[in-house]
């Protein structure tokens, strides 16, 4: 079997399956309780959250745990909007449902105004109306994520940080595919939210971290406890945080020469393409050495079976992810690959690597790519 499906979700280390064990059997008491239990427990999530902290290079104060990307994403739109009294929203059309969603519910129920800021054909934001937008509206929120989980184009977020800051703008990144993918300074970047999940670096599914710079601190959106320093109720999950901690550690460890091997699989797909099925396209920026090295969007030609090239990928013992532009209102295609004005005719696939992918994985797959196009 052949998992080109990273940017889903990644196979967890062992070591950190060893750990969460480990932890699951010992450490098993509440970490609100005064008692040695607890506190052993207090002590092993206080431990990740000064680790997670910093590895990104922010205060241990400003981390808070949460169930992953779209609660992060959730929490901090709608705290921004409820508790911050922001009313303008600034955000690409590229950007994940877990922000668009949450956006478009927001401006449902408050008096908030949504806008979109221009994207070219390879996903890059417009900066130039980005800055017209923020001129014009003030002190609003930008949502920009770092990199995007369909294409893998990395946004230059310490220029848009810096155009925030001229006009009193809040930034929000969902850094979801970024981090324990890149050295990540949040506080270099300029963010003033960014949201993270363990299970996109090894780590387990369901845990995941936020980061909110002090002071723009939000009220609790869930009723109950005061855990996580009143803002989210409810008893923390200890295993899986100690889980996301040692994965980020691990992630992050000898880095360059993971994103190297990495980037070589990326180039070695893209030429190999070039070479074995010429028609193809490329869905973003993927020749950059700036792009995310873990992720290549790819444009077929017609001639594939759009409906059942994921199923022979799959009889193939391939696992990647399928994304196509929208045909037509009715269809569901990638609002991504829509934006950026894809081929609709054409069936996309997302591969996405990971450490334990290898470069016979990706002669295998273009193999498999020209086989099923003879068949055809
Ligand atoms: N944001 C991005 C960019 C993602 O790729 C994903 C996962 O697919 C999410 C958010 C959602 O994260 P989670 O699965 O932890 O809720």
């Amino acid at each position: 079997m052949i998992y080109f499906d990273n940017a889903a979700s990644t196979p967890v280390y062992d070591i950190v399956t060893d750990y969460m064990n480990k932890l699951q059997k010992n450490v098993f008491g509440n970490p609100s309780a005064s008692h040695s239990f607890g506190r052993k427990a207090r002590i092993e999530v206080e431990r990740t959250r000064k680790k997670i902290a910093e590895k990104l290079n922010v205060k241990t104060s400003e981390i808070y745990f949460t169930s992953g990307g779209t609660e992060g994403n959730n929490a901090i739109l709608w705290g921004c909007a409820r508790d911050l009294e922001r009313k303008v929203f600034i955000t690409s059309p590229t950007e994940h449902p877990c922000v668009l969603n949450t956006l478009e519910s927001i401006s449902k129920e408050l008096p908030v105004q949504v806008k979109f800021v221009d994207v070219n054909s390879e996903g890059y934001v417009d900066l130039k109306h980005l800055d017209f937008l923020l001129s014009e509206s003030p002190r609003s929120v930008v949502s920009l994520m770092h990199a995007n989980n369909e294409t893998g184009v990395i946004l230059p977020v310490m220029d848009i940080a810096f155009l925030c800051k001229n006009h009193r703008a809040l930034f929000h990144s969902d850094i979801v595919q970024s981090a324990g993918k890149l050295d990540l300074d949040l506080e270099k970047s300029g963010f003033d939210f960014a949201v993270g999940s363990a299970h996109k670096f090894h780590g387990p599914k369901g845990i995941g971290f936020m980061y909110v710079k002090s002071p723009n601190f939000f009220k609790s959106y869930t009723s109950g406890g005061r855990q996580e320093r009143k803002m989210r109720a409810g008893t923390e999950n200890v295993v899986g945080i100690c889980g996301m901690g040692v994965a980020l550690e691990w992630a992050l460890y000898n880095l360059d020469a993971t994103i190297n091997n990495v980037r070589n699989l990326k180039n070695e797909l893209i030429r190999l393409l070039e070479e074995e099925i010429p028609e193809v396209k490329f869905n973003g920026d993927p020749k950059n050495e700036n792009s995310l090295h873990t992720i290549v969007n790819i444009s077929l030609p017609e001639t594939y079976d759009k409906e059942l090239l994921l199923a022979k990928l799959d009889i193939e013992g391939i696992a990647v992810s399928a994304g196509s532009a929208c045909n037509s209102g009715v269809e569901k295609g990638s609002h991504v690959l829509t934006a950026l004005g894809a081929d609709p005719a054409r069936p996309a696939l997302r591969v996405s690597f990971s450490t334990y992918n290898s470069i016979d994985e990706v002669r295998k797959f273009v193999d498999v790519l020209k086989k099923i196009k003879k068949e055809k």
